[in-house]
């Protein structure tokens, strides 16, 4: 039977908003990872936790669950465990994961759980109308930080190769190609794979222009080591490079579990 991943949900997110560029990427890399042969849609399901990104698990036809705040990840674990023969996707944003479920991101990481997590990362709190996230730059101004933020963001990309993320990329949502590749690479790795996407929200805190002559695109699979994928990844106020940085195998935790 022809894949349909189509829905009759009606799409609510702002009209532009770079989340339908993440699920046009999204449905694509299915299309194809289920076309090919290297993915079975009936062995496919997909975690959402809160927040404007967790919408997308309305449209696409496809198993899904949504998580409590800050909870997808152990929902996504829990999954895994329970039948280690799904693939088991996370879609989240940075409220939901560096803010409310931080730790979680950081115990999937060190346990190399088999799961591969999507993070729609705007640098706030898109779906309650823009308070300042983790992510969210120091002097960002909010309802909850009138007077600018005082707190430093995460830096989360060395946080989790730190922790012992065995695939770790990122990508910019406007790029719809290159978000596709990122997130075919991303399903087929094996082992916990962590990808970041910047979506800037344009109703709270546009940031296209930002980004416009930022980012870039490294070339290659990753760095050897940790602390050269670190070295990659790196991104300052003149340049955000995109790919991934990190690759290698490793035994997952439900491998271990099992055995
Ligand atoms: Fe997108 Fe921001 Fe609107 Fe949410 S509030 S749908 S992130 S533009």
């Amino acid at each position: 039977m022809p894949l349909n991943l189509s829905t009759t949900a009606k799409i609510t997110w702002c009209p532009g908003c770079p989340n339908s560029q993440i699920l046009v990427a999204y449905r694509q890399a299915i299309e194809e990872l289920v076309n090919s042969g290297s993915l079975k849609i009936e062995n496919f399901v997909v975690c959402a936790g809160i927040g404007c990104h967790g919408k997308i698990t309305d449209y696409l036809n496809t198993n899904s669950f949504t998580a409590l705040h800050g909870r997808v990840i152990p929902s996504m674990t829990g999954i895994k465990c329970a039948n280690p023969k799904l693939t088991v996707i996370g879609m989240s944003g940075d409220g939901d994961s560096y803010s409310e479920g931080i730790e979680h991101l950081m115990h999937a990481a060190r346990r190399n759980s088999d799961i591969k997590l999507f993070i729609h990362n705007n640098q706030l709190f898109a779906l309650t109308t823009g308070q300042a996230s983790a992510a969210s730059p120091k002097g960002f101004k909010s309802k909850t930080t009138p007077a600018g933020s005082i707190e430093e963001p995460f830096d989360i990309i060395p946080m989790l190769l730190s922790a012992g993320a065995t695939f770790v990329a990122r990508s910019y949502a406007g790029d719809i190609a290159g978000t596709k590749r990122v997130i075919e690479a991303a399903i087929k790795h094996k082992g916990f794979s962590f990808t970041e996407i910047i979506q800037p929200c344009i109703t709270f805190f546009d940031e296209r222009d930002y980004f416009k002559d930022k980012i870039f695109w490294l070339d290659g699979n990753g760095a050897e080591n940790i602390e050269e994928a670190i070295k990659l990844a790196k991104r300052d106020t003149n340049r955000v490079p995109l790919g991934i940085f990190y690759n290698v195998e490793k035994p997952t935790f439900e491998e271990q579990l099992i055995s």
